[in-house]
C-alpha cells in the first residue's frame, strides 16, 4: 500500500478537491493507497473538510495538531502515522502534481528507495524568493555535501527510509535534507510547479527566514568557524596595522585605535549572536519536547478518537 502524506494549514477550499484528484488518479492507476491529512492546526475548517472527506471515502484520514506546529512537524507526524509500505509527501495545495505519483510509484517497484521530486521550473516566484532559496541551497550544500538544489517535500520513500528517518532523535527535522543524508537508492524525477489549486501561499517572509535559519544551523556548525575565521582577520588587521605605525607609515586621519576599537566591538557581538543562536538551538534540543501535540485523529478503522 501506498501513504500519501498531506500537511495541510488553513486548506478548507483545497482538501475535497486534493482528495479527489489524487484518488482518482492512483486508483486509475490501480494503487492501493490511504491519504492522510496532517491538519497543522489550521484555524479555518479544514478540520472538518478532512472529515468530511473521510465520510466519503474511508480511505481519507487525518491528524489535526492541537496548534500550528509547523510543516516540517506536520510531515513527521503523517510519516509517523503512516502505514504504507511506501509513501509519497506532497503538498495539499495541487503544486506537486499528483499525476506524477504513478511514475513515482513504478520506480519504487523497480527498486528505487528514494524517489525525489526535482522542480524543472520553480514556477511563479518572485525574484527575491529564488535568489534566496539559491543563496540558502548553496549554503546547505556546502555545508552537507547533499545538493538539494531545486529539491522539495514531494518524494516519495520506501518503508526502510521512512523507519530510518523517524528512529532520529532530532526536534530540529528538516525533512528535504534528511531523506538525502540516510542515502539509499535514489531515483530523480523532474516535475513543473504548477499554480496553487485554492487559497493563498502560507508561508510569511519571516516564517522562511526563520526556516532557513533554524534549518541552517541544526545542518552545520559552520557559523561557529566563521566567528574564528573574523576573529582570525581581526588579529592579523591589528597586528598589521601596528606594524604599519612601527614603521612610521602616516594613517593621517584614519583615528586607527578608535576605529578597530569600534569594529572589534561589533564583530564580538556577532559572534556572540551566532554562539546565542547555537545555545539557543541546544536548549530547544534538550527539552525534549514533543514535535507536535495531536487533539483529533482518524484513524484507519474508522474510529475517530481524540
Ligand atoms: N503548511 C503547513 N504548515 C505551515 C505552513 C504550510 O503544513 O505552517 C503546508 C501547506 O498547507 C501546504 C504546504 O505546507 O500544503 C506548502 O505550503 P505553501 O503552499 O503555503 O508553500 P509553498 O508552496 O509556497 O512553498
Ligand atoms: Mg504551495
Amino acid at each position: 500500500m501506498l501513504s500519501v502524506v498531506i500537511p495541510s494549514f488553513n486548506e478548507e477550499p483545497n482538501i475535497q478537491n486534493t482528495a479527489n484528484v489524487i484518488s482518482g488518479i492512483l486508483d486509475g492507476n490501480s494503487i492501493d493507497f490511504e491519504l492522510i491529512f496532517a491538519d497543522d492546526g489550521s484555524r479555518d475548517g479544514t478540520w472538518k473538510e478532512i472529515m468530511l472527506a473521510h465520510e466519503k471515502d474511508p480511505r481519507v484520514l487525518g491528524l489535526r495538531f492541537s496548534r500550528n506546529f509547523g510543516k516540517e512537524s506536520a510531515i513527521w507526524a503523517g510519516l509517523e502515522a503512516a502505514k504504507g509500505d511506501c509513501a509519497v509527501v506532497m503538498d495539499c495545495d495541487l503544486q506537486h502534481p499528483p499525476k506524477v505519483i504513478p511514475e513515482m510509484y513504478k520506480l519504487w517497484q523497480n527498486g528505487a528507495e528514494v524517489v525525489e521530486g526535482k522542480k524543472s521550473s520553480r514556477g511563479k516566484e518572485s525574484g527575491i524568493y529564488k535568489a534566496f532559496s539559491k543563496l540558502f541551497y548553496k549554503l546547505i550544500a556546502s555545508a552537507s555535501g547533499i545538493d538539494m538544489a531545486n529539491t522539495s517535500d514531494f518524494k516519495l520513500l520506501d518503508r526502510k527510509v521512512i523507519d530510518a528517518i523517524l528512529s532520529m532523535q532530532e526536534r530540529t527535522t528538516f525533512f528535504r535534507a534528511l531523506s538525502g543524508w540516510v542515502g539509499f537508492r535514489s531515483e530523480t524525477i523532474t516535475y513543473d510547479v504548477e499554480e496553487r489549486a485554492f487559497g493563498e501561499r502560507k508561508w510569511t517572509p519571516k516564517m522562511l527566514i526563520k526556516y532557513a535559519i533554524k534549518n541552517l544551523m541544526a545542518f552545520t556548525s559552520i557559523p561557529l568557524y566563521i566567528s574564528g575565521f573574523l576573529g582570525g582577520i581581526i588579529s592579523i588587521a591589528s597586528v598589521v596595522l601596528f606594524i604599519l605605525r612601527w614603521c612610521g607609515v602616516g594613517l593621517g586621519s584614519f583615528g586607527g585605535s578608535q576605529i578597530l576599537l569600534l569594529l572589534t566591538g561589533g564583530l564580538i557581538l556577532i559572534c556572540l549572536s551566532i554562539i546565542g543562536r547555537y545555545l539557543a538551538q541546544i536548549y530547544e534540543e534538550i527539552k525534549h519536547r514533543p514535535k507536535y501535540i495531536i487533539s483529533d485523529s482518524i484513524k484507519s478503522q474508522g474510529g475517530q478518537n481524540d
